[in-house]
């Protein structure tokens, strides 16, 4: 090996910062380590067998991609090699000096400065390459990306402390050997009996073969007519496969273990969590795919970011093609995570091919029906585990979800079924459109439901009076998404979806004739004071009308048929979205003393006012100049 001088490199402050508490942290799990740098070599692998489609002089006459596990008992050391892509000695600085895993990012974000806690998360999370540091003291990287000279190799050697050097070497073979020099603590990793229970338990789904040295006994030399009192195992030159070695998902589901598809999603997904549920099935028809979608057990932290990403691997006829193929699902189940295999898209299918693709269009569609079977079918389950997974997901992922509504009109029959809502009846988030229906009164022909800002806004809305007087039920909502998802609900299973701040209340045939006749005249009698209203508060309103709505409150703000809500108003001006001018309308209640005193008040103006901004208020907004409605309500307390 020639080699040229070393050069020494500091790693970002973050990877110094994860590496001290790498090699400074006890762990239940420490084997996590081999999973990690099983897991990169194998990546390694499937990136050549990607680069190779265009230059198959990659594969240099050694076309069988594989991982060996090697134990050296003299030196200590425990080292993991592969024939994959490697690295050149730019790609060695690059990544393996700075943080580059998404995952890893993430779980530097949860970090809260507690060494027993933090060294539990990365017991959990493994942390990629760094996890290393959790046996060995010292590693050395030898590497050679394929396709370069044997004299353009490169070795990286670090003490898992704040530098790293990197200096030219010639390797022969490409690919990467990972040598961990092992700490005395974890020279345990040098039985290989014990690397392979390991790489049985974390590492059987890897698609392609893991192999160690393969190992004879050997009998102790005796002499002649003694019985042999032992012997030892010793390394032959022949490797052998430790793993199944084929792809989990191109597997026959009852060869699947359960223990199996949860390892498999964790390594995918980098979550520590069991998922939820999953699904795996081989589609059959004009379009040919196995799908393994996960619904995991907790969102990520960036779920509602511009950052989240599908977690759908895509693979071509077994060979890895991308990460994050958005395309393979929609984006209100951006939650799952799993892998999807085609045999009909060419393998050099781009993101822009993606985009086009009709069998991919067929395989987001399959995929979006398969989760919300998925999630139905838990819904449904008579069994309590089952629907405990589906609270879980719905307390997880219900508002993402619920963006279906919008984006996905062909499902928003399936997505409206699997929806939980609080109402007037249960503060819970447990009733579903059709316990709804269930519970409605005779002659109820719309599905009543309130937008707020927070659940208490929603049940204690003046809106929903009127209701709760002949005990109507009425949906309580108060996620950020329902406002804007229920534009694109109009009715569910022959009823009417009704938002009861739009427009005027039409309770048709619970309202009778009396009460419609005492609106009437209570609107003929309020004529004076709803035109001396309406030029009050002009600049405010759209219109001032007498309403049947109210029993405790004066009055309240109701948005014309087809206009925005206050509460969308609000939600599009906080996200810097153009909104166009709209003015509520604002309904009085004709039985309040405060409006019956209107048409004698002297204060009339400060008295209109304050009867706008409180109906404001009351919906979760506030008033547009705070002061002023203070010294109105001052003013009209001090008389
Ligand atoms: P991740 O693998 O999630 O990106 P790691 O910290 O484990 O994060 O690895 C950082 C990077 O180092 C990888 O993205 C890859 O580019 C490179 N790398 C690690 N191991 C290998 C390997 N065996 N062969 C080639 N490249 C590797």
């Amino acid at each position: 090996m020639s080699e040229q001088n070393a050069q020494k490199h500091s790693f970002q402050a973050e990877v110094a910062q994860l590496l001290h508490l790498v090699t400074h942290s006890l762990y239940s799990n420490p084997e996590i380590f081999l999973r990690e740098l099983i897991s990169n070599a194998s990546d390694a692998c499937d990136k050549l067998r990607f680069e190779g489609i265009n230059h198959p002089e990659y594969y240099e006459n050694d076309p069988n991609l594989h991982v060996r596990v090697s134990i050296d008992k003299e030196h200590k050391t425990l080292t993991i090699s592969d024939n994959g892509i490697g690295l050149s000695q730019q790609e060695a600085i690059d990544n393996l000096g700075t943080i580059a895993k998404s995952g890893t990012k993430d779980f530097m974000s949860k970090l809260t400065g507690d060494q027993k806690s933090d060294a539990q998360l990365i017991g959990q999370f493994g942390v990629g390459f760094y996890s290393g540091f959790i046996a060995a003291d010292k590693i050395t990287v030898e590497s050679r990306r394929a396709g370069l000279a044997e004299s353009e190799g490169v070795r990286w050697i670090s003490g898992g402390t704040g530098e790293f050097e990197v200096e030219q070497i010639t390797k022969a073979s490409r690919g990467t050997d990972i040598i961990l020099h092992l700490r005395d603590d974890a020279l345990g990793y040098l039985e290989a009996y014990k690397v392979k229970q390991i790489i049985n338990k974390y590492s059987d789904h890897i698609s392609l073969p893991i192999e160690m040295q393969k190992e004879v006994w050997q009998e102790e030399e005796v002499a002649e007519g003694e019985e042999p009192q032992g012997g030892q195992y010793v390394k032959t030159d022949e490797w052998e496969a430790i793993n199944s070695a084929s792809a989990l998902w191109t597997r026959n589901k009852n060869e699947v273990t359960e223990e199996q598809y949860i390892e498999f999603y964790k390594n995918l997904s980098h979550d520590f969590e069991a998922p939820l549920a999953w699904a795996h099935n081989r589609v059959e028809g004009s379009t040919e795919y196995t799908q393994l979608l996960y619904i995991p057990s907790k969102a990520p932290s960036n779920i509602f970011t511009r950052e989240a990403k599908a977690g759908i691997k895509l693979y071509v006829k077994r060979v890895f093609i991308m990460d994050d193929a958005d395309n393979l699902i929609p984006n209100y189940l951006r939650f799952v995570q799993g892998v999807v295999d085609s045999a009909d898209l060419p393998l050099n299918v781009s993101r822009e091919l993606l985009q086009e693709s009709r069998d991919v269009k067929t395989i987001r569609e399959g995929n979006a029906r398969r989760i919300l079977n998925l999630l139905d079918g838990l819904a449904k389950s008579e069994d309590e585990a089952e629907q405990e997974k589906f609270k879980t997901f719905y307390a997880e992922f219900g508002s993402v979800l619920k963006e279906g509504l919008g984006e996905d009109q062909g499902n928003r029959e399936r997505i409206l079924k699997l929806l939980r809502f609080a109402s007037s009846v249960n503060d819970d988030v447990t009733t579903s459109l059709a316990d709804y229906k269930a519970r409605m009164k005779e002659g109820q022909k719309a599905i009543y439901y309130v937008t707020a800002d927070s659940l208490n806004a929603a049940k204690n809305s003046p809106q929903l009076e009127l209701f709760k007087k002949k005990g109507i039920e009425v949906l309580l909502m108060s996620d950020r998404v329902d406002e804007w998802a229920m534009e694109f609900v109009n009715e569910f299973d022959g009823l009417v979806m009704q938002n009861v701040a739009k427009g005027a209340v039409d309770l048709g045939d619970l309202q009778d004739a009396e009460e419609k006749k005492a609106l009437e005249e209570a609107a003929e009698q309020f004529k004076p004071v709803v035109e001396k209203l309406s030029e009050a508060l002009k600049a405010k309103t759209k219109e001032v009308r007498v309403t049947t709505r109210l029993v405790d409150s004066p009055a309240c703000l109701v948005t014309g048929e087809g206009e925005l809500s206050p509460q969308l108003v609000r939600m599009l001006k906080q996200a810097g979205q153009p909104v166009p001018e709209s003015k509520p309308i604002l309904e009085i209640n004709p039985e309040h003393p405060l409006v019956q005193k209107l048409a004698g008040a002297e204060q009339f103006d400060d008295l209109a006012n304050v009867i706008f901004d409180q109906a404001l208020i009351a919906e979760g907004g506030l008033p547009e100049d705070p002061t002023a409605y203070i010294k109105r309500i001052n003013s009209l307390l001090l008389k």
